[in-house]
Protein backbone atom coordinates (compact mmCIF):
# COMPACT_ATOMS: atom_id res chain seq x y z
CA UNK A 1 0.00 0.00 0.00
CA UNK A 2 1.18 3.39 -0.86
CA UNK A 3 0.02 6.98 -0.34
CA UNK A 4 -2.11 6.89 -3.26
CA UNK A 5 -4.45 4.60 -1.20
CA UNK A 6 -5.16 8.21 1.08
CA UNK A 7 -8.41 9.52 -0.34
CA UNK A 8 -7.51 13.42 -0.68
CA UNK A 9 -10.68 13.85 1.76
CA UNK A 10 -8.23 12.50 4.45
CA UNK A 11 -5.07 14.02 3.31
CA UNK A 12 -3.63 16.59 6.02
CA UNK A 13 -0.58 17.70 4.38
CA UNK A 14 2.15 16.97 6.79
CA UNK A 15 3.92 16.01 4.20
CA UNK A 16 6.04 12.76 5.21
CA UNK A 17 5.31 10.96 2.23
CA UNK A 18 7.77 13.56 0.26
CA UNK A 19 10.00 13.71 2.67
CA UNK A 20 10.81 10.14 2.94
CA UNK A 21 10.51 9.36 -0.83
CA UNK A 22 14.25 7.88 -1.86
CA UNK A 23 13.07 8.49 -5.68
CA UNK A 24 11.62 11.72 -5.45
CA UNK A 25 7.88 10.76 -7.02
CA UNK A 26 5.44 12.35 -4.35
CA UNK A 27 5.13 15.88 -4.93
CA UNK A 28 2.32 18.29 -4.37
CA UNK A 29 0.05 20.44 -6.20
CA UNK A 30 -3.00 22.76 -5.90
CA UNK A 31 -6.59 20.77 -5.86
CA UNK A 32 -9.66 21.25 -4.35
CA UNK A 33 -10.00 24.61 -3.21
CA UNK A 34 -6.87 25.65 -3.55
CA UNK A 35 -5.23 22.90 -1.04
CA UNK A 36 -2.08 21.34 -1.90
CA UNK A 37 -2.58 17.51 -2.34
CA UNK A 38 0.10 14.64 -2.96
CA UNK A 39 1.03 12.87 -6.40
CA UNK A 40 3.04 10.31 -6.98
CA UNK A 41 4.76 9.51 -10.48
CA UNK A 42 4.58 6.07 -10.71
CA UNK A 43 7.48 6.19 -13.46
CA UNK A 44 9.77 7.06 -10.64
CA UNK A 45 7.88 4.65 -8.08
CA UNK A 46 10.10 1.52 -6.80
CA UNK A 47 6.75 0.49 -4.38
CA UNK A 48 9.39 1.11 -1.13
CA UNK A 49 6.26 1.62 0.91
CA UNK A 50 8.21 4.22 3.17
CA UNK A 51 5.35 6.69 2.12
CA UNK A 52 2.78 4.41 3.48
CA UNK A 53 4.74 3.61 7.28
CA UNK A 54 5.07 7.62 7.77
CA UNK A 55 1.58 8.63 7.25
CA UNK A 56 -0.41 9.49 9.98
CA UNK A 57 -3.53 8.55 8.29
CA UNK A 58 -2.57 5.36 7.00
CA UNK A 59 -0.23 4.78 10.23
CA UNK A 60 -3.08 6.69 13.29
CA UNK A 61 -1.90 6.92 16.61
CA UNK A 62 -3.32 5.38 19.70
CA UNK A 63 -6.45 7.48 21.29
CA UNK A 64 -4.99 8.47 24.67
CA UNK A 65 -6.33 9.13 27.75
CA UNK A 66 -6.72 12.23 29.68
CA UNK A 67 -5.06 12.63 32.87
CA UNK A 68 -5.88 15.97 33.68
CA UNK A 69 -7.72 19.26 32.74
CA UNK A 70 -6.97 22.74 33.93
CA UNK A 71 -8.56 25.91 33.71
CA UNK A 72 -5.34 28.29 33.17
CA UNK A 73 -3.57 31.92 32.51
CA UNK A 74 -0.90 33.48 32.04
CA UNK A 75 0.29 35.21 35.50
CA UNK A 76 1.69 37.87 33.26
CA UNK A 77 -0.55 40.31 31.61
CA UNK A 78 1.48 41.55 28.65
CA UNK A 79 1.87 37.93 27.36
CA UNK A 80 -1.35 37.09 28.01
CA UNK A 81 -2.37 40.12 25.57
CA UNK A 82 0.24 38.55 23.36
CA UNK A 83 -1.50 35.22 22.99
CA UNK A 84 -4.63 34.13 21.49
CA UNK A 85 -6.18 33.05 24.75
CA UNK A 86 -4.49 32.68 28.28
CA UNK A 87 -0.92 32.99 27.22
CA UNK A 88 -0.39 29.16 27.91
CA UNK A 89 1.35 28.28 24.63
CA UNK A 90 4.70 30.84 25.65
CA UNK A 91 5.27 30.25 29.29
CA UNK A 92 5.88 26.43 28.20
CA UNK A 93 8.01 27.38 25.14
CA UNK A 94 10.05 29.90 27.84
CA UNK A 95 10.98 27.11 30.01
CA UNK A 96 12.46 24.78 26.83
CA UNK A 97 14.38 27.38 25.58
CA UNK A 98 15.60 28.29 29.64
CA UNK A 99 17.35 24.59 29.14
CA UNK A 100 18.57 25.43 25.69
CA UNK A 101 15.87 23.61 23.97
CA UNK A 102 14.53 24.44 20.45
CA UNK A 103 10.99 25.47 20.28
CA UNK A 104 8.88 24.77 16.61
CA UNK A 105 5.59 26.72 15.79
CA UNK A 106 3.57 29.13 13.21
CA UNK A 107 4.88 31.93 12.17
CA UNK A 108 3.77 34.92 9.41
CA UNK A 109 6.52 35.14 6.98
CA UNK A 110 7.05 36.96 3.66
CA UNK A 111 4.22 38.16 1.99
CA UNK A 112 1.88 37.13 5.19
CA UNK A 113 2.61 33.48 4.44
CA UNK A 114 2.60 31.03 7.62
CA UNK A 115 5.43 28.57 7.90
CA UNK A 116 6.69 26.52 10.73
CA UNK A 117 9.79 28.18 11.87
CA UNK A 118 13.09 27.08 14.66
CA UNK A 119 12.73 29.09 17.58
CA UNK A 120 16.57 29.27 19.60
CA UNK A 121 15.78 33.20 21.86
CA UNK A 122 13.13 34.45 23.54
CA UNK A 123 12.85 37.56 22.23
CA UNK A 124 12.08 35.84 18.79
CA UNK A 125 9.16 34.23 20.68
CA UNK A 126 6.39 36.90 19.81
CA UNK A 127 6.29 35.62 16.03
CA UNK A 128 4.99 32.16 17.60
CA UNK A 129 2.37 33.88 19.70
CA UNK A 130 -1.08 34.52 17.98
CA UNK A 131 -3.26 32.08 16.06
CA UNK A 132 -3.14 32.16 12.52
CA UNK A 133 -6.36 30.60 10.49
CA UNK A 134 -4.07 29.39 7.65
CA UNK A 135 -2.46 26.31 7.10
CA UNK A 136 1.19 26.58 8.54
CA UNK A 137 3.89 24.61 5.52
CA UNK A 138 6.05 22.05 7.70
CA UNK A 139 8.53 21.94 4.96
CA UNK A 140 11.17 20.03 6.35
CA UNK A 141 11.12 20.54 9.99
CA UNK A 142 10.23 16.96 10.97
CA UNK A 143 13.93 16.16 9.12
CA UNK A 144 15.09 18.87 11.07
CA UNK A 145 13.51 17.81 14.67
CA UNK A 146 14.75 14.24 14.42
CA UNK A 147 18.06 15.56 13.73
CA UNK A 148 18.14 17.63 17.18
CA UNK A 149 16.21 14.69 19.12
CA UNK A 150 19.65 12.23 17.60
CA UNK A 151 21.80 15.33 19.40
CA UNK A 152 20.06 14.76 22.61
CA UNK A 153 18.51 18.16 22.53
CA UNK A 154 15.09 19.10 23.71
CA UNK A 155 12.49 20.19 21.57
CA UNK A 156 9.14 21.88 21.57
CA UNK A 157 7.01 21.29 18.71
CA UNK A 158 3.48 23.22 18.24
CA UNK A 159 0.74 22.95 16.06
CA UNK A 160 -2.22 21.63 15.14
CA UNK A 161 -3.59 17.72 15.92
CA UNK A 162 -2.99 16.84 12.38
CA UNK A 163 0.91 17.88 12.52
CA UNK A 164 1.38 16.44 15.75
CA UNK A 165 0.33 12.96 14.41
CA UNK A 166 2.57 13.09 11.24
CA UNK A 167 5.57 14.47 13.84
CA UNK A 168 5.11 11.07 15.91
CA UNK A 169 4.48 9.33 12.60
CA UNK A 170 7.46 11.08 11.08
CA UNK A 171 9.73 9.55 14.04
CA UNK A 172 7.87 6.35 14.44
CA UNK A 173 9.93 4.22 16.86
CA UNK A 174 13.25 5.17 17.06
CA UNK A 175 15.45 5.33 20.35
CA UNK A 176 17.02 9.16 20.57
CA UNK A 177 18.73 10.79 23.30
CA UNK A 178 16.46 13.80 23.30
CA UNK A 179 13.18 14.94 24.66
CA UNK A 180 10.37 15.81 22.60
CA UNK A 181 7.36 17.90 23.87
CA UNK A 182 4.27 17.93 21.54
CA UNK A 183 1.55 20.81 22.44
CA UNK A 184 -0.98 20.75 19.83
CA UNK A 185 -4.26 23.01 20.28
CA UNK A 186 -8.38 22.45 19.97
CA UNK A 187 -8.98 23.10 16.31
CA UNK A 188 -11.74 24.43 13.95
CA UNK A 189 -10.02 23.61 11.09
CA UNK A 190 -7.54 24.90 8.59
CA UNK A 191 -8.21 27.90 5.99
CA UNK A 192 -5.74 27.75 2.38
CA UNK A 193 -2.41 30.01 1.92
CA UNK A 194 -4.07 30.96 -1.39
CA UNK A 195 -7.49 32.10 0.21
CA UNK A 196 -5.99 34.26 3.15
CA UNK A 197 -3.77 36.02 -0.19
CA UNK A 198 -6.65 36.91 -1.72
CA UNK A 199 -8.13 38.40 1.33
CA UNK A 200 -4.93 40.59 1.78
CA UNK A 201 -5.39 41.43 -1.66
CA UNK A 202 -9.31 42.39 -1.60
CA UNK A 203 -8.32 44.49 1.74
CA UNK A 204 -5.37 46.45 -0.41
CA UNK A 205 -8.06 47.48 -2.89
CA UNK A 206 -10.08 48.62 0.13
CA UNK A 207 -7.92 50.62 1.42
CA UNK A 208 -5.66 51.53 -1.89
CA UNK A 209 -2.28 50.94 0.55
CA UNK A 210 -0.01 47.91 1.47
CA UNK A 211 -1.39 45.87 4.35
CA UNK A 212 2.14 45.87 6.73
CA UNK A 213 0.79 43.93 9.63
CA UNK A 214 -1.56 41.43 10.22
CA UNK A 215 -3.00 39.74 13.95
CA UNK A 216 -5.77 37.63 13.97
CA UNK A 217 -6.85 38.03 17.24
CA UNK A 218 -6.12 41.80 18.96
CA UNK A 219 -7.15 41.64 22.20
CA UNK A 220 -7.31 45.66 22.98
CA UNK A 221 -11.26 45.42 23.25
CA UNK A 222 -10.06 42.17 25.54
CA UNK A 223 -10.45 38.38 24.55
CA UNK A 224 -13.91 37.92 23.91
CA UNK A 225 -14.45 40.40 21.30
CA UNK A 226 -10.37 39.85 20.03
CA UNK A 227 -10.44 40.42 16.05
CA UNK A 228 -8.15 41.32 13.07
CA UNK A 229 -6.20 44.48 13.54
CA UNK A 230 -4.84 45.20 10.20
CA UNK A 231 -2.33 47.96 9.75
CA UNK A 232 -1.52 49.69 6.28
CA UNK A 233 1.65 51.39 4.69
CA UNK A 234 -0.45 54.84 4.65
CA UNK A 235 -0.85 54.64 8.26
CA UNK A 236 -4.41 53.82 8.41
CA UNK A 237 -5.68 50.15 10.28
CA UNK A 238 -9.10 48.36 10.57
CA UNK A 239 -9.81 46.78 13.51
CA UNK A 240 -12.67 44.60 14.14
CA UNK A 241 -14.06 41.44 16.20
CA UNK A 242 -13.40 37.79 14.56
CA UNK A 243 -17.10 37.60 14.23
CA UNK A 244 -17.33 40.89 12.07
CA UNK A 245 -14.07 39.31 9.94
CA UNK A 246 -15.28 38.59 6.57
CA UNK A 247 -12.37 35.76 6.33
CA UNK A 248 -13.37 34.94 9.42
CA UNK A 249 -17.37 34.67 9.02
CA UNK A 250 -16.39 31.92 6.23
CA UNK A 251 -13.97 29.90 8.54
CA UNK A 252 -17.00 30.15 11.23
CA UNK A 253 -19.43 28.67 8.54
CA UNK A 254 -17.18 26.02 7.67
CA UNK A 255 -16.78 27.57 4.11
CA UNK A 256 -13.72 26.57 2.46
CA UNK A 257 -11.59 24.77 4.62
CA UNK A 258 -9.27 21.64 3.70
CA UNK A 259 -11.76 18.35 3.51
CA UNK A 260 -10.00 16.26 6.02
CA UNK A 261 -10.96 19.17 8.25
CA UNK A 262 -14.47 18.21 7.90
CA UNK A 263 -13.96 14.30 8.94
CA UNK A 264 -10.99 14.99 11.15
CA UNK A 265 -9.34 12.11 13.17
CA UNK A 266 -7.16 13.38 15.15
CA UNK A 267 -9.33 14.99 17.38
CA UNK A 268 -10.85 13.52 21.03
CA UNK A 269 -6.79 13.22 22.17
CA UNK A 270 -6.25 10.98 19.48
CA UNK A 271 -3.18 13.30 17.83
CA UNK A 272 -0.21 11.90 19.67
CA UNK A 273 0.29 15.18 21.85
CA UNK A 274 1.34 15.15 25.16
CA UNK A 275 -0.89 18.52 26.09
CA UNK A 276 -3.80 19.92 24.20
CA UNK A 277 -4.55 23.72 24.14
CA UNK A 278 -7.65 25.72 23.65
CA UNK A 279 -10.03 28.88 24.54
CA UNK A 280 -12.16 28.27 27.35
CA UNK A 281 -14.67 29.81 25.93
CA UNK A 282 -18.05 30.09 28.24
CA UNK A 283 -15.44 30.99 31.30
CA UNK A 284 -17.33 34.36 32.91
CA UNK A 285 -20.66 32.22 33.15
CA UNK A 286 -18.88 28.71 34.30
CA UNK A 287 -16.00 30.18 36.30
CA UNK A 288 -16.73 33.86 36.53
CA UNK A 289 -14.28 34.01 39.46
CA UNK A 290 -11.28 32.92 37.35
CA UNK A 291 -12.39 34.66 34.34
CA UNK A 292 -10.06 36.82 33.06
CA UNK A 293 -10.79 39.85 30.00
CA UNK A 294 -7.35 39.53 28.54
CA UNK A 295 -8.07 35.46 27.92
CA UNK A 296 -8.41 32.06 29.38
CA UNK A 297 -7.16 28.66 28.18
CA UNK A 298 -8.17 25.43 29.20
CA UNK A 299 -5.57 22.67 28.99
CA UNK A 300 -5.80 18.96 28.74
CA UNK A 301 -2.58 16.81 29.71
CA UNK A 302 -2.91 13.89 27.99
CA UNK A 303 1.10 11.99 29.08
CA UNK A 304 3.84 11.85 31.86
CA UNK A 305 5.70 13.85 29.21
CA UNK A 306 3.16 16.29 28.87
CA UNK A 307 3.40 16.34 33.28
CA UNK A 308 6.36 16.93 33.53
CA UNK A 309 6.34 20.09 30.95
CA UNK A 310 3.79 21.53 32.25
CA UNK A 311 5.14 21.63 36.18
CA UNK A 312 8.41 22.92 34.53
CA UNK A 313 6.19 26.18 33.71
CA UNK A 314 3.51 26.05 36.64
CA UNK A 315 4.67 28.51 38.82
CA UNK A 316 3.99 30.89 35.50
CA UNK A 317 0.21 29.97 35.46
CA UNK A 318 -2.71 30.66 37.98
CA UNK A 319 -4.90 27.20 37.45
CA UNK A 320 -7.85 25.67 38.52
CA UNK A 321 -8.16 21.92 38.04
CA UNK A 322 -11.72 21.26 36.73
CA UNK A 323 -13.38 18.50 34.36
CA UNK A 324 -13.18 18.46 30.63
CA UNK A 325 -17.05 18.33 30.99
CA UNK A 326 -17.10 21.93 32.05
CA UNK A 327 -14.28 23.16 30.61
CA UNK A 328 -15.60 22.23 26.93
CA UNK A 329 -18.79 22.42 27.44
CA UNK A 330 -18.89 25.42 24.50
CA UNK A 331 -15.76 23.95 22.95
CA UNK A 332 -16.78 20.51 21.13
CA UNK A 333 -14.32 20.74 18.65
CA UNK A 334 -12.04 19.14 21.13
CA UNK A 335 -14.16 16.02 20.37
CA UNK A 336 -16.27 16.55 16.65
CA UNK A 337 -14.79 17.81 13.50
CA UNK A 338 -17.34 20.60 12.31
CA UNK A 339 -20.02 19.68 9.83
CA UNK A 340 -20.15 20.64 6.06
CA UNK A 341 -23.08 22.74 6.14
CA UNK A 342 -25.07 23.19 3.25
CA UNK A 343 -23.67 27.06 2.47
CA UNK A 344 -20.59 24.81 1.05
CA UNK A 345 -22.01 23.99 -1.98
CA UNK A 346 -23.46 27.63 -2.94
CA UNK A 347 -19.99 29.12 -1.89
CA UNK A 348 -17.75 26.62 -3.74
CA UNK A 349 -20.42 26.98 -6.93
CA UNK A 350 -20.17 31.18 -6.57
CA UNK A 351 -16.44 30.48 -6.00
CA UNK A 352 -15.61 29.14 -9.13
CA UNK A 353 -17.61 31.44 -11.21
CA UNK A 354 -16.58 35.04 -9.07
CA UNK A 355 -13.71 33.80 -7.29
CA UNK A 356 -13.54 33.82 -3.54
CA UNK A 357 -14.15 37.11 -1.91
CA UNK A 358 -17.54 37.65 -3.81
CA UNK A 359 -18.40 34.32 -2.84
CA UNK A 360 -17.46 34.70 0.69
CA UNK A 361 -19.37 38.73 0.36
CA UNK A 362 -22.48 37.15 -0.75
CA UNK A 363 -22.57 33.83 1.32
CA UNK A 364 -22.14 35.72 4.51
CA UNK A 365 -24.95 38.09 3.77
CA UNK A 366 -26.06 39.44 6.91
CA UNK A 367 -29.84 39.12 7.47
CA UNK A 368 -31.69 42.15 8.93
CA UNK A 369 -31.98 40.85 12.66
CA UNK A 370 -28.10 39.84 12.46
CA UNK A 371 -27.65 43.12 11.85
CA UNK A 372 -29.64 44.79 14.58
CA UNK A 373 -27.73 42.28 16.76
CA UNK A 374 -24.62 43.77 15.32
CA UNK A 375 -24.97 47.03 16.08
CA UNK A 376 -25.65 46.63 20.11
CA UNK A 377 -22.61 44.46 20.19
CA UNK A 378 -20.24 47.59 18.15
CA UNK A 379 -22.20 49.69 20.59
CA UNK A 380 -21.14 47.51 23.61
CA UNK A 381 -17.56 47.24 22.04
CA UNK A 382 -17.20 51.31 22.09
CA UNK A 383 -18.01 51.43 25.76
CA UNK A 384 -14.85 48.87 26.57
CA UNK A 385 -13.05 51.96 27.01
C1 LIG B 1 -6.15 27.17 12.95
C2 LIG B 1 -6.51 27.23 14.40
C3 LIG B 1 -7.77 26.81 14.83
C4 LIG B 1 -8.11 26.87 16.20
N1 LIG B 1 -9.36 26.44 16.59
C5 LIG B 1 -9.69 26.48 17.91
C6 LIG B 1 -10.97 26.03 18.37
O1 LIG B 1 -11.85 25.65 17.59
N2 LIG B 1 -11.22 26.06 19.72
C7 LIG B 1 -10.27 26.47 20.62
O2 LIG B 1 -10.54 26.45 21.82
N3 LIG B 1 -9.05 26.87 20.21
C8 LIG B 1 -8.74 26.89 18.89
N4 LIG B 1 -7.47 27.29 18.48
C9 LIG B 1 -6.44 27.51 19.51
C10 LIG B 1 -6.49 28.85 20.19
O3 LIG B 1 -6.77 29.86 19.26
C11 LIG B 1 -5.15 29.17 20.87
O4 LIG B 1 -4.11 29.14 19.94
C12 LIG B 1 -4.78 28.19 21.95
O5 LIG B 1 -5.79 28.19 22.93
C13 LIG B 1 -3.44 28.55 22.60
O6 LIG B 1 -3.52 29.82 23.07
P1 LIG B 1 -2.31 30.53 23.84
O7 LIG B 1 -2.84 31.84 24.29
O8 LIG B 1 -1.75 29.61 24.86
O9 LIG B 1 -1.15 30.65 22.80
P2 LIG B 1 -1.00 31.39 21.41
O10 LIG B 1 0.16 32.28 21.55
O11 LIG B 1 -2.21 31.99 20.93
O12 LIG B 1 -0.69 30.11 20.55
C14 LIG B 1 0.04 30.13 19.46
C15 LIG B 1 0.45 28.72 19.13
O13 LIG B 1 -0.37 28.25 18.09
C16 LIG B 1 0.45 27.83 17.02
N5 LIG B 1 -0.19 28.20 15.75
C17 LIG B 1 -0.68 29.41 15.42
N6 LIG B 1 -1.18 29.37 14.17
C18 LIG B 1 -0.97 28.13 13.71
C19 LIG B 1 -1.22 27.48 12.47
N7 LIG B 1 -1.79 28.08 11.44
N8 LIG B 1 -0.86 26.17 12.36
C20 LIG B 1 -0.26 25.52 13.38
N9 LIG B 1 0.01 26.08 14.57
C21 LIG B 1 -0.35 27.36 14.73
C22 LIG B 1 1.76 28.57 17.19
O14 LIG B 1 2.80 27.77 16.71
C23 LIG B 1 1.86 28.74 18.69
O15 LIG B 1 2.48 27.66 19.24
C24 LIG B 1 -7.14 27.30 17.13
C25 LIG B 1 -5.89 27.74 16.70
C26 LIG B 1 -5.56 27.71 15.35
C27 LIG B 1 -4.20 28.16 14.90
S1 LIG C 1 6.32 3.56 -2.48
FE1 LIG C 1 8.41 4.37 -2.11
S2 LIG C 1 9.06 5.14 -4.11
FE2 LIG C 1 6.86 4.84 -4.25
S3 LIG C 1 6.00 6.81 -3.79
FE3 LIG C 1 6.09 5.68 -1.86
S4 LIG C 1 8.05 6.22 -0.93
FE4 LIG C 1 8.13 6.86 -3.08
S1 LIG D 1 -1.36 12.75 5.27
FE1 LIG D 1 0.80 13.28 5.00
S2 LIG D 1 1.84 11.34 4.52
FE2 LIG D 1 -0.38 10.99 4.25
S3 LIG D 1 -0.75 11.39 2.06
FE3 LIG D 1 -1.13 13.33 3.11
S4 LIG D 1 0.86 14.44 3.06
FE4 LIG D 1 1.26 12.28 2.56
S1 LIG E 1 -9.40 20.07 11.82
FE1 LIG E 1 -8.10 18.25 11.87
S2 LIG E 1 -7.37 17.96 9.78
FE2 LIG E 1 -8.16 20.08 9.93
S3 LIG E 1 -6.32 21.30 10.41
FE3 LIG E 1 -7.33 20.77 12.34
S4 LIG E 1 -6.31 18.90 13.02
FE4 LIG E 1 -5.83 19.17 10.86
Amino acid sequence: MMVDSVDSKECCLCGNCKLVCPTQAITFSKKENNFFYPNIDFEKCIECNKCEKVCPVLKPVEQQDLLKSYAIKNKEVDELKKSSSGGVFVALAQSVLAENGIVYGAAFCEDFKVRHVAIHCEKELYRLQGSKYVQSKLGDVFEEIKQYLRQGRTVLFSGSPCQSAGLRAYLGKEKVDGVLYIVDFICHGILSENLFQEYIKYLENRRKSKVISFCFRDKTYGWVDSGPKIEYENGKNDHWPLYEDLYMQGYFQGLCMRESCYTCAFKNYCSGSDLTMGDFWGAEQLMPDFYDKNGVSLLCIQTRRGEELFNKAKEKFIIQEETIEVLAKYNQGLFYPFNKGSKNVFFNELAQKEGYMKALEETCKLSRMEKIKRFYRRLKRKLYI
